[in-house]
């Protein structure tokens, strides 16, 4: 048996009634990381570092900010992610190749059309590539990514050795088109290969089947609006929207 530190809470949000458990494990998780940002990693030097380099995605800024909790930690961790930003910027900038500047010339010319003389001799290439690395680099993420990964591990044990989980697996309403991705992707790496079929089949079926009970669901919202609708019952579909969308793209902060 795995330790129950990853059991429990996977059995806890397979319990619960809901359009993904994964998501609802991978919630759990995120509001369990945002306080850890803000408040004990904030001490730790190697958590700093790591915030430093990575800094956070646009969803993570945003949590970390609305929870309106320790804004000088905040402040802190942004402080330091600048200056280590700025400082790998500026020398992505001025490093400068052996003959790179009398190849190249003015880089920035192939890109504004040679109306900037200012980034003579820089490395263009290598500032895109900071960018866009820092643009995809979150240290929540990437925790996230960690732990779900363990997760995940313990979903297929249990599918595969708990007989009571595979019928609570097989009852759930299916799960959002990313968890739906992840589980079909790590089916082969987790499970025995006999095993794989079996869960495929299961999974496909327990997915198209939800995905087709949502649309309807959305279906039967649109349909609520004509008049000759007006004393029909809602059924599932006063919710549907957000359901859907969740459905589709996970978890979601809707309002
Ligand atoms: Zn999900
Ligand atoms: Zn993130």
């Amino acid at each position: 048996m795995k330790e129950k530190i990853y059991t429990i809470p996977v059995t806890e949000v397979f319990g619960e009634e809901c359009e993904c458990p994964m998501c609802l494990l991978e919630k759990r998780l995120e509001d369990e990381y945002i306080n850890y940002f803000l408040g004990p990693s904030l001490m730790e030097p190697d958590c700093r570092m790591d915030t430093n380099e990575k800094g956070f995605c646009r969803r993570h800024f945003q949590q970390l900010y609305n929870s309106q909790e320790n804004r000088l930690g905040l402040g802190l961790m942004i402080d330091t992610h600048l200056q280590e930003q700025i400082c790998r910027l500026k020398k992505a900038y001025y490093q400068v190749e052996p003959g790179a500047k009398a190849m190249s010339g003015n880089p920035f010319a192939r890109f504004f059309g040679g109306k900037t003389a200012a980034a003579s001799g820089c490395d263009i290439a290598k500032i895109l590539k900071l960018l866009n690395a820092l643009e995809c680099s979150c240290s929540i993420c990437c925790k996230l990514d960690h732990t779900m990964e363990r997760y995940l591990d313990v979903i297929f044990y249990l599918w595969s050795g708990e007989i009571e989980f595979k019928k609570t697996f097989e009852s759930k309403k299916g799960f959002c088109l990313k968890h739906f991705k992840q589980l079909l992707e790590s089916s082969e790496k987790y499970l025995k290969a006999a095993e794989v079929n079996d869960f495929l089949n299961i999974l496909f079926n327990m997915q198209m089947e939800n995905l087709a009970r949502i649309q309807q669901e959305v279906n039967w919202f649109t349909r609520k609006f004509d008049y000759r609708n007006n004393d029909a019952p809602w059924g599932n579909s006063k919710d549907a929207i957000p359901r859907s969308i969740q459905k589709l793209k996970g978890y979601c902060e809707l309002k």
